[in-house]
């Protein structure tokens, strides 16, 4: 048996020859009376969705173009000069399009100008592929590495010619600059954070926590093959080039009362103002200019300086998680410690237990103090100087004692039902970073790649990446790019 696909076109009035005659599109072939093949196999489809948009993008662009053949303000025909073809990439395959020139009218030219010829389908269609493939490519490549994502469309769509490792690369660099533009815009946009007395504390978002990653750098591919080629020769400089520098993503999350979390990320170097960049966050949120949010960090430093210079954040607390760690390390070191008695372990081990839980409390000073008092006690000891639990007991006071400004109260905190740790940053970090970017995947980066992957990522992951929103963003990028060109 065969199946013959056929299409036919009707109610076009500008190619009337095709209304009567159909064109064959497929033809499927099975065994007579057998189940064997059953269906349509994925090529053949993948064969007949190609041969559809071929058909239809071409009577479309040929009804299009019966409309440009006359002068718009005078309405006479206007001379053909000759005709190009140009690619439009869709998700059912790049088809190729009839593009005619055509000479100006002359009607609106001035005296002695030479005559000027235009192609209208080459103007309406400045980008040659469809918001739809840019969408596709864009979401899984922030989701799956590129050339992953690539085969993996061209495996289940008509893709095979239509894109490439390369063009997937382009598309996150080209969207992620859009959509990296629109944050900028939306700072300018946002509202001042106002100050004064009805400042309140915001009741909507439940927390902030921010964290950072580190990623290996990716230099020049000129670069790269030095560094391939020194491992080649198995030179002792080859780690001193592939570990010069890293990209520092920073990645946030906020929760809320009653719904899904908000993400945001940057790579630190990409972006003018990591304060603003925090304010507007917050703002798209649903912090408002008269609410303010407490931000929990680790003690990473470029981040401090954001919450600082930020209007909406209020301070930034060190997060618990951390602090207990420290304590943890000084405790450890107690039980394999060989200077201290067996008897004199379990003084030493609570005293430590005390002076976490002032920090708990809040009373920094005073847990200084105990770990000095400790450590000045332990001096006595033989051996303890230079051991690890005396390294371990100065640098638990330094910690404390250099953070000072971020610890709070953290058991009053507890009991008020408020957050304390940023695990949660952590996990953010870990969806917006690590699962698509981990350096266990021996992945390199640039700062601008990286920087523009992650905004794709954040936007999939918060659910604020659509057809209709890229195709928006990609108009104003080609309206912006062709006034820059008309200012040059
Ligand atoms: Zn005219």
């Amino acid at each position: 048996m065969r199946l013959i696909i056929e299409a036919r076109v009707e109610g076009d009035q500008a190619s009337s020859a095709a209304t009567e005659a159909a064109t064959t599109i497929a033809v499927v072939e099975r065994q007579d009376r057998s189940v064997a093949d059953l269906g349509l196999t994925l090529a053949e489809g993948r064969a007949l969705l190609a041969e559809v948009q071929s058909v239809l993008v071409s009577h479309q662009a040929a009804g299009w173009m019966a409309d440009q053949l006359t002068c718009c303000c005078c309405g006479s025909v206007l001379a053909h000069k000759d005709s190009r073809s140009i690619v439009m990439r869709t998700v059912f395959g790049k088809v190729e399009m009839q593009s005619p020139r055509l000479w100006a009218c002359s009607c609106g030219a001035k005296q002695g100008e030479p005559r000027r010829s235009v192609s209208p389908l080459s103007k309406v269609l400045p980008q040659r592929v469809t918001p739809e493939l840019e969408y596709l490519q864009a979401k899984w490549a922030a989701h799956l590495p590129y050339q992953q994502a690539t085969k993996l469309l061209q495996e289940v769509l008509p893709l095979d010619q239509g894109i490439s490792f390369g063009s997937t690369r382009r598309r996150i660099l080209a969207v992620g600059h859009a959509l990296d533009a629109q944050i900028e815009r939306n700072i300018v946009s946002s509202p001042k954070p106002e100050q004064g007395d009805h400042v309140r504390e915001s009741t909507r978002v439940g927390c902030v926590s921010v964290d950072s990653a580190w990623l290996s750098f990716s230099s020049t591919p000129k670069n790269r093959k030095a560094a391939r080629d020194l491992a080649e020769l198995k030179s002792p400089w080859t780690k001193k080039i592939t570990q010069e520098r890293h990209v520092n993503i920073v990645a946030g999350r906020a929760t809320f009362t009653d719904r899904t979390p908000h993400l945001y990320a940057y790579v630190h170097k990409q972006v003018p103002s990591a304060a603003a960049r925090l304010d507007q966050f917050l703002h798209t949120s649903g912090v408002g200019p008269n609410e303010r949010v407490t931000v929990i960090s680790d003690d990473a430093g470029e981040f401090g300086k954001a919450v600082q210079n930020s209007g909406l954040a209020r301070g930034r607390i060190l997060d618990w998680f951390h602090i207990a760690m420290k304590f943890k390390a000084a405790e450890n070191s107690v039980f394999g410690s060989a200077v201290i008695e067996p008897l004199q372990r379990d003084s030493v081990t609570t005293e430590i237990e005390h002076a976490k839980w002032l920090v708990w409390h809040g009373n920094v000073g005073k847990s200084v103090a105990r770990i000095k008092a400790l450590d000045a006690l332990l001096m006595a000891s033989k051996g303890y100087e230079f051991s690890t639990l005396w390294w371990n007991l100065r640098r638990l006071s330094c910690y404390i004692h250099n953070n000072n400004g971020t610890l709070v109260n953290y058991g009053a905190r507890y009991h008020k039902g408020l957050p304390i740790s940023s695990s949660i940053a952590e996990s953010a970090v870990n969806l917006v970073v690590s699962h698509r970017m981990a350096k266990k995947q021996q992945m390199r980066w640039t700062d601008e790649g990286a920087h523009c992957l992650v905004q794709v990522r954040v936007a999939v992951l918060n659910g604020e990446f659509s057809v209709e929103g890229l195709a928006e963003l990609t108009k104003m990028a080609c309206a912006n790019s062709s006034r820059l060109r008309q200012a040059a």
